[in-house]
């Protein structure tokens, strides 16, 4: 040992000490022990290598070493540390430190090895190589490995400070990226935090809403349900029983954003007690829930619609039956024939009805299954034109396909609905009369059927929806006739099914185009 060893000594055990408490960041801690232990052992190379799992160690620090060195050094330590096993054997060891210090430089005659320990635990281990050859005595032995448990607690206190710090930064993130709005408020409803969908949902930024009350942040257009401020004067956070973790409080409304427009949003807050169980923070999670809201009024329009579509057959149908069956009244043949085809038509509406409701919910489950064969859609497109011209005077229906129009593998009767359904919405949907054209076109590939009439037409906003479930244009016409949402949309599910695709295109006020598209 050097002669001033022991004041050396004490110098940097202080100095470990105190990087122990001052310094959290593990590889300044790391540096500084390495360093004061080559400066204590009159070393020249040095390295510290951490636990990184059962019987691995990696290489964290190293004075007096290539960086390119470092993998081969990993594994010299696997080989040492594994078969070194509990109990580390003296001998075994010096050969293999020895084979270390001569693969780093051959100058290098003595190593010292020094575990890191933690109650017991290996957390890491030292390693020290001088050129010089020192007796070491027991008693130096002992003062060296205290100086190690001094190094094993700062490299384990600043391990912990980096695991606290990592999961932090996960959590931070956490909040940052969440789809959900979160917020944290102290108990003055003063902002603390912010998050982006935050920013994207109340328009204001980070920077502008730190340190705003939350009232003005959140500011109500609409308040529907609850109020955190008058929660807030009766007493939220309630805790019942008293025992019971605190209640939450949902509030939801219309938020009138920086901009001014609104936004239908739900917050929940969270409170945070003190040990006294006073109120000291507050986390409030706001949530979005414009497409619920949307998706109860659609469901709202869609029973009033299924109500009005079911009664309209269902009246005539109990009106013909009742006057047919009425025991003061001599009915003429052709009456109670014309009576029963309306009752007849009424029924065979109402199952298609109630068909297409059980297609539709049957079609978010699971695929649409078709009963392929060959299909000539030119034939299938001459009959329904010919049972619709039947049921109009102001319309004229007419037919486009090339001849020799070939057939393709489908679904009859599916690919006649969607036929029905086309054809039938250009009759409805030009109120007033006109010429309706059924064609189709070929390429290598596919047919194209088409269905072009010369109505309303479509906007082309509502053009990207109209094959949504349940969605009809709002306007007058849609209003006056009968319709469900449901056309369109199990048409595209049919030809979808089928391989192909189905489009349209449309100008309000000039009429419509309908194209689907089936391989060959
Ligand atoms: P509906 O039962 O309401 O007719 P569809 O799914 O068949 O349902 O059509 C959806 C909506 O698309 C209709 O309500 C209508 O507003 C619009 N639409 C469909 N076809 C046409 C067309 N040929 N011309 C104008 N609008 C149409």
């Amino acid at each position: 040992m050097l002669p001033d060893f022991r004041v050396r000594q004490r110098d940097f055990l202080l100095e470990i000490s105190r990087a122990m408490t001052a310094q959290l960041d593990l590889e300044e801690v790391l540096r500084l022990v390495l360093k004061a232990s080559i400066i204590m052992l009159g070393g020249e190379v040095g390295l510290v290598a951490l636990r990184a799992s059962n019987d691995r160690y990696a290489i964290r620090a190293t004075i007096g070493v290539d960086a390119e060195r470092v993998p081969d050094l990993n594994t010299r330590l696997d080989e040492l540390v594994s078969n070194a096993g509990q109990s580390i054997d003296r001998d075994f060891l010096n050969v293999k430190l020895k084979q270390m210090a001569v693969s780093l430089n051959r100058k290098l005659r003595q190593s010292l090895f020094l575990p890191l320990l933690i109650a017991g635990e290996p957390v890491g281990l030292l390693i020290i190589f001088r050129s010089q050859t020192l007796e070491t005595t027991e008693n130096e032995f002992q003062i060296l490995q205290s100086f190690a448990d001094q190094a094993a607690i700062a490299v384990h206190n600043a391990q912990l400070y980096a695991r606290i710090d990592q999961e932090r930064q996960r959590l931070a993130a956490l909040v940052e990226y969440s789809a959900d709005g979160v917020m944290f408020l102290d108990s003055n409803l003063r902002i603390l935090g912010f998050n982006r969908a935050l920013e994207r949902m109340t328009g204001w930024s980070v920077q502008d809403a730190l340190g705003q009350d939350q009232d003005t942040v959140i500011s109500w257009k609409k308040l529907e349900k609850n109020d955190l401020r008058a929660a807030l004067d009766d007493g939220w956070p309630w805790r019942l029983p008293s025992d019971a973790p605190a209640e939450t409080l949902y509030v939801e409304g219309d938020l009138l954003r920086r901009d001014g427009l609104t936004l239908s949003i739900g917050i929940t807050y969270a409170p945070l007690l003190g040990e006294d169980q006073k109120l000291v923070n507050i986390i409030a999670n706001v949530r979005d829930i414009t497409h619920f809201r949307r998706a109860q009024e659609m469901q709202n329009v869609f029973i009033s619609t299924i109500s009005h579509e079911l009664k309209t057959p269902v009246a005539l149908i109990k009106g013909y039956a009742g006057t047919l069956r009425r025991d003061d009244a001599e009915w003429d043949p052709q009456v109670i024939r014309d009576g029963l085809a309306v009752i007849e038509d009424e029924s065979d509406r109402l199952t298609g009805l109630i068909e297409n409701l059980l297609a539709a919910s049957k079609l978010r489950a699971e695929r649409m299954r078709l009963d392929i064969s060959d299909v000539w859609l030119d034939k299938l497109a001459a009959q329904v034109v010919e049972r619709f011209q039947t049921q109009t005077q102001k319309h004229t229906l007419q037919l486009d396909f090339p001849s020799d129009f070939p057939f393709v593998q489908g679904d009859e009767i599916r690919l006649r609905q969607v036929l029905d359904n086309l054809v039938s919405n250009a009759l409805k949907y030009s109120p007033e009369g006109g010429i309706i054209t059924v064609g189709g076109e070929v390429d290598d590939k596919s047919v194209t059927i088409f269905v072009h009439d010369s109505g309303v037409g479509i906007s082309e906003t509502d053009q990207e929806h109209i094959f949504d479930r349940f969605f009809r244009v709002d306007g007058t016409l849609s209003r006056k006739t009968q319709g469900t949402g449901l056309g369109l949309y199990l048409a595209k599910a049919i030809i979808e099914a089928h391989g192909g695709t189905i489009r349209v295109q449309s100008k309000p006020g000039t009429g419509s185009t309908f194209y689907f598209t089936v391989p060959l």
